[in-house]
């Protein structure tokens, strides 16, 4: 039963439903949540081992000032235009909370990050999930008729990968008056991105995240980049200490440390232009992605039960039952011969398939 306490907005909200997580030690090949498949580099390792207990007994720096000064380094910035957050999750928290008006609209190309609609709703806020393009371009015009108060655009985009030259966000910037977002967890695995449109637009915040570009997950941080005033409002609604005193040390070295992490950028790109050829001779289709994930039609239009029949082999994918994904399959790029058991898993489904179909007739 539903608890009576709870705000009726709260009741009546499923929450978000994150991606299968199997217990430590599970044997599973995991290509479901967007991980990267190398460690963290051992520079951050060492960091992290290096930590003194004084840093643990007191509180940590509230603005994370240490990686905001390597942060501002690697995009050219000032710091001040940098906030930390618990993971980019967190700052997409902050901004729906600081730039959307309870009973305003938060406005997304559909389908994307499915978070986003959660967070307007925790806000009491509307959102408005706006079809993309037929070729899965930005559908600007549409995007500006639905006069929300803020823009959340995914790039690379999630579930698709697919990617949005930042001349067309320039364009979308220009033309919106609200704040528009661009949620760039994945761009380092991309051609480009819109750190630049932060200068020219005041409107504008690129949010990053340290959970897939850099291998720390399962650390907790990511962080935002906007004009000065637009971070000043960011900073009074975060939590004081949203940034523990280890995920700060952690990112701090990682970002450092760009040059390991770029080569692990390289390997996916390259596994997923593999993964991308593979699965089309197994007669999937699939969308050319800027990701370290690849969504994937299935032949036989039944995602459902691919999936399943891959997890009984021991291989996570992600399904979504959600209109437009019923017959696809997000995969995650991850080692070779991951990639390997996957496109062998596969294969030997649709001979199961055919056997099975061939002994009805
Ligand atoms: N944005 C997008 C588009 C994502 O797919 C994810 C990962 N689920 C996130 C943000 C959040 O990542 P994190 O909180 O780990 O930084």
């Amino acid at each position: 039963m539903k608890s009576p306490l709870a705000r009726k907005t709260i009741r009546e909200m499923s929450g978000y439903t994150p991606g299968e997580q199997p217990p430590a030690g599970a044997r599973v090949v995991k290509l479901n949540t967007n991980e990267n498949p190398f460690p963290p580099s051992e520079k951050v390792m060492r960091a992290i081992r290096e930590i003194t207990p004084d840093a643990l007994r007191r509180y940590p720096d509230p603005l994370a000032n240490a990686f905001r000064a390597v942060a501002a380094r690697v995009h050219g910035v000032q710091p001040e235009m940098i906030i930390a957050g618990n993971g980019s999750d967190d700052i997409l928290t902050i901004a729906t909370r600081t730039f959307i008006p309870l009973g305003g609209t938060l406005a997304f190309p559909e389908p994307t990050y499915s978070l986003y609609p959660v967070l307007a709703r925790l806000q009491d806020a509307k959102f408005a999930a706006v079809d993309w393009e037929k070729d899965w371009s930005l559908p600007i015009d549409a995007l500006l008729a639905t006069k929300a108060s803020a823009i959340y655009l995914a790039n690379p985009n999630a579930p698709s990968g697919t990617f949005v030259p930042p001349v067309n966000v320039a364009e979308l910037a220009e033309k919106f008056a609200g704040l528009l977002l661009v949620d760039e967890a994945y761009a380092d695995f991309a051609e480009g991105n819109c750190m630049s449109l932060v200068s020219r637009f005041s409107n504008v915040i690129v949010s990053r995240t340290m959970s897939k570009a850099y291998s720390l997950a399962g650390l907790r941080f990511g962080y935002a980049v906007a004009q000065e005033q637009v971070i000043a409002e960011m900073m009074k609604v975060k939590d004081s200490y949203n940034c523990d005193a280890i995920s700060i040390v952690a990112a701090t070295a990682a970002l450092e440390d760009r040059a390991y992490a770029a080569k692990t950028w390289d390997y996916v790109r390259s596994e997923r232009e593999r993964v991308t050829a593979e699965l089309k001779k197994l007669r999937f289709a699939v969308l050319p992605s800027q990701a370290n994930f690849v969504l994937a039609t299935c032949p036989d239009g039944d995602g459902r039960h691919i999936y399943q029949s891959l997890k009984d082999r021991g291989i996570l994918a992600r399904y979504f039952d959600l209109p437009g994904l019923r017959d696809k399959l997000r995969i995650t790029i991850g080692m070779r011969e991951d990639n390997d058991a996957l496109l062998a898993a596969i294969k030997s489904i649709a001979d199961q398939t055919q056997r099975s179909q061939a002994s009805r007739k």
